[in-house]
């Protein structure tokens, strides 16, 4: 189908995203990537009047070392993330659960800011920002705010965003050489969206994990942690039976959907199982 009529806008700074945004009221959307925004359009789910275009903005783009974390530019392509150093050596878990993202045509439009501001909790990279224990940073007409990765996902495609407010970037505190991860994620062959996916960390010490953390897609309206499993695993010893009966919680205060690709039942007992793969992998045993 071809959309519904637009007005279309691309600023050159933020400010002037920003500006534009107010200006258009509850009726006008950022668009980055499109690889959402547009089949949406398309279909006419959605019929903004204006369309803030932020793929003019170099202030968004890249990866920078700020000491103890990554700040990840908004506007950054799954690609770039992909590829970036800086991603690979202290934030590997992003880098790992972005290359299951779709395919190549997608992840070279698509951006981080657009996959999260999106909120989709069947998406990949909201659980992985979630273990990660990441800080959004937005701009809106009041300046700059930060969001807790916790308090960013409201609902089912619903962020903590203001009409008026722009992600600009995602702060990653640094994953140290004491942590292991792994994305395990299941999906039909014929698609790359989860079923369900497990993005999980873990903080060895002494033969026995001292910390884990673990994010779930689409096992409920937002991406969630898994926090009875990660109370189990921490503390358990670091071998496969201990890490596969604290991944028999995962599935616990979560409330997945039932669609063609599974019912809530299947998807818990994927939850359990791909968790405990995750947690021995990331443990290394
Ligand atoms: C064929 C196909 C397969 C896919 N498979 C997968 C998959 O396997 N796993 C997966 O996780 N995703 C998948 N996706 C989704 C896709 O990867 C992401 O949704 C996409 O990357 C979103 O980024 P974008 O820049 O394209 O966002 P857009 O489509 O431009 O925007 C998405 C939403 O975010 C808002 N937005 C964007 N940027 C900002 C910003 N900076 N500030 C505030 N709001 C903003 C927009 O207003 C819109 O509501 C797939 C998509 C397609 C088309």
């Amino acid at each position: 189908m071809i959309p519904a009529k637009f007005d279309y806008v691309r600023p050159g700074s933020v400010d002037e995203a920003v500006q534009a945004l107010a200006g258009g009221g509850e009726d006008a959307k950022v668009i980055a990537g499109g690889q959402s925004l547009l089949p949406l359009l398309r279909l006419r789910l959605a019929y903004p009047d204006l369309l803030v275009d932020v793929g003019g903005i170099d202030e968004l783009r890249g990866v920078t070392d700020s000491g103890d974390a990554l700040v990840i530019g908004a506007r950054t392509t799954h690609y770039q993330l992909t590829r970036d150093p800086l991603v690979a050596e202290h934030a590997g878990l992003l880098a790992e659960a972005t290359r299951t993202v779709a395919d190549p045509a997608v992840r070279h439009r698509g951006t981080l800011g657009g996959a999260l501001a999106h909120a989709d909790p069947a998406g990949d990279l909201p659980a992985v920002i979630l273990a990660l224990d990441a800080t959004m940073i937005a701009h809106g007409p009041d300046g700059e705010r930060q969001i807790e990765a916790a308090d960013f996902f409201a609902d089912y495609l619903t962020s903590a965003l203001g009409p008026a407010e722009i992600l600009t970037a995602v702060r990653i505190p640094k994953i140290g050489p004491e942590w292991g991860f792994r994305y395990e994620k299941f999906h039909r062959t014929a698609q790359s969206w989860a079923t369900v996916g497990v993005a999980a960390l873990v903080r060895r010490s002494n033969g026995s994990v001292a910390e884990a953390r673990i994010g779930l897609t689409n096992m409920g309206t937002t991406p969630i942690r898994a926090t009875a499993a990660e109370q189990a695993a921490s503390g358990a010893a670091a071998s496969r039976d201990a890490l596969r009966a604290a991944a028999s919680h995962a599935a616990e205060g979560t409330s997945p959907p039932g669609d063609l690709h599974g019912a809530p039942d299947y998807r818990r007992h994927l939850a359990e199982v791909l968790t405990g793969r995750a947690l021995a992998a990331a443990a290394g045993v």
